[in-house]
């Protein structure tokens, strides 16, 4: 680690990685990334890492078909050595309501504008792809083949050794502790390595992203929701793609490895809180054997927790601090922030150095949020 760099970045996550790599790779040079504990120990590290494209709003939806098209070439595009073992056996999306199937239907005009293969399914279609499922209450569903899930941590690492390589330097094991600014501006990072002098913050850290940003007297109403995933033994392949319920709240997936991943996602107090639960551990099977009965031959072998950096909209925020010039954030993913972070950090790249994107961040901006709270205009808000 030098003394000074032109950028500092924090955060060792997917979003931090990428935007790393692709800011280099447009020739920017002089960067730092900083990392408290080693790359992937954030939410990148506890993530599902299911990718989908079947959204009902028009930016989100095309933001997750461009960054699936990256990921299918993801080793290629960063000269990864190995393989982030992208699965694409699609996302099957099931209905249980009325109202549910019927703002399905409104999304796969969205997804069809944009040219995403997604489909209606009756009840009886859905057990063409998934013949465990218990059609108990379902309506009907939505598929789309192009979805799946890859490796988090080799995905993270194609981007991070990518960035090396083009001259990026990762410190991990090293925690940004505070800023010194002059004149409303950005001057240095405070780790506990040592200071660094910088002229420019990236602010990836996920759920710390809103403490950090207050040192700067920044205000992002974003807060920290546990999570949890848990993981079964490895079983002949069964499912072949990801299956997912807004109004029950689960996702279960197979892995290439043949174990089943899941959770749910019942509404918890905002917090840190890194430890698992027996309440998640009974309500996750309870729901995900009433779904697909089939999982209860099946036993688990671990669970964790992780955190969801919750946006009032559910939806990305990308801020420059109105307090402190050239100090970014770029957090809020709300639960989604892995199958989205190839096209945000081409659009974080392309907005700093000053090239054109077909998104227009500032254009995005929805300000006001909450009463007495004005975020600066750089600011990507979508609507559902
Ligand atoms: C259980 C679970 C399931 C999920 N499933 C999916 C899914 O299926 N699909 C999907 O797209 N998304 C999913 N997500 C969400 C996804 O994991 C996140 O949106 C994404 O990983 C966010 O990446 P990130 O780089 O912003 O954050 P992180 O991976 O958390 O990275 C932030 C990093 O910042 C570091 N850091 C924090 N403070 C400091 C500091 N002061 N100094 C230095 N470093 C610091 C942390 O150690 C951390 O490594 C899931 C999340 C969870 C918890």
């Amino acid at each position: 680690m030098k003394k000074g760099y032109d950028i500092v970045i924090i955060g060792g996550g997917i979003i931090g990685c990428s935007i790393a790599f692709e800011l280099s790779k447009r020739g920017v040079k002089d960067i730092l990334l900083v990392e408290k504990r080693f790359l992937t120990a954030g939410a990148t590290g506890r993530c599902g890492a299911g990718i989908r494209q079947q959204w009902g709003a028009e930016l989100n939806a095309s933001i997750a078909l461009e960054s699936t098209h990256i990921l299918e070439h993801l080793e290629e595009y960063t000269g990864y050595d190995h393989s982030i073992e992208l699965h694409q056996g699609g996302y099957l999306l099931v209905a249980y309501t009325d109202k549910e199937w019927a703002q399905f239907q409104k999304n796969l005009e969205v997804q069809h504008k944009l040219g995403i293969e997604s489909v209606g399914l009756t009840p009886r279609e859905c057990l063409d792809i998934v013949p465990y499922l218990n059609l108990d209450g379902v309506v009907g569903g939505t598929f789309c083949q192009k979805d799946g899930h890859a490796n988090p941590f080799h995905s993270t690492q194609a981007y991070a050794k990518g960035a090396m390589r083009q001259g990026v330097d990762i410190e991990t094991f090293c925690e940004v502790t505070g800023f010194r600014t002059s004149n409303r501006a950005i001057t240095a990072v405070e780790t506990t390595k040592g200071i660094v002098e910088t002229k420019m913050v990236i602010n990836c850290a996920n759920t710390r992203a809103p403490e950090l940003a207050a040192m700067v007297g920044d205000d992002i109403p974003v807060y920290s929701e546990r999570h949890q995933a848990l993981v079964t033994e490895p079983v002949e392949p069964l499912i072949d793609c990801m299956v997912m319920s807004f109004s029950r709240s689960y996702y279960v997936q197979q892995t290439p490895h043949g174990s089943f991943v899941m959770g749910i996602g019942p509404k918890e107090e905002p917090s840190h809180n890194f430890h698992s639960s027996w309440q998640f551990l009974e309500q996750n099977c309870a729901i995900m054997c009433e779904a697909l009965p089939i999982l209860r031959k099946l036993n688990v072998v671990r669970q964790w927790a992780g955190q969801y950096d919750m946006s009032p909209d559910r939806h990305p925020v990308i801020d420059e601090a109105d307090t402190c010039k050239n100090f970014y954030s770029v957090c809020g993913f709300s639960g989604h922030g892995f199958m989205v972070a190839p096209r945000i950090a081409i659009l974080m790249a392309n907005y700093l150095t000053g090239q054109k994107d077909s998104i227009d961040i500032t254009k995005s901006a929805k300000k006001d949020l909450r009463p007495g709270i004005s975020l600066s205009n750089l600011l990507l808000y979508n609507c559902i």
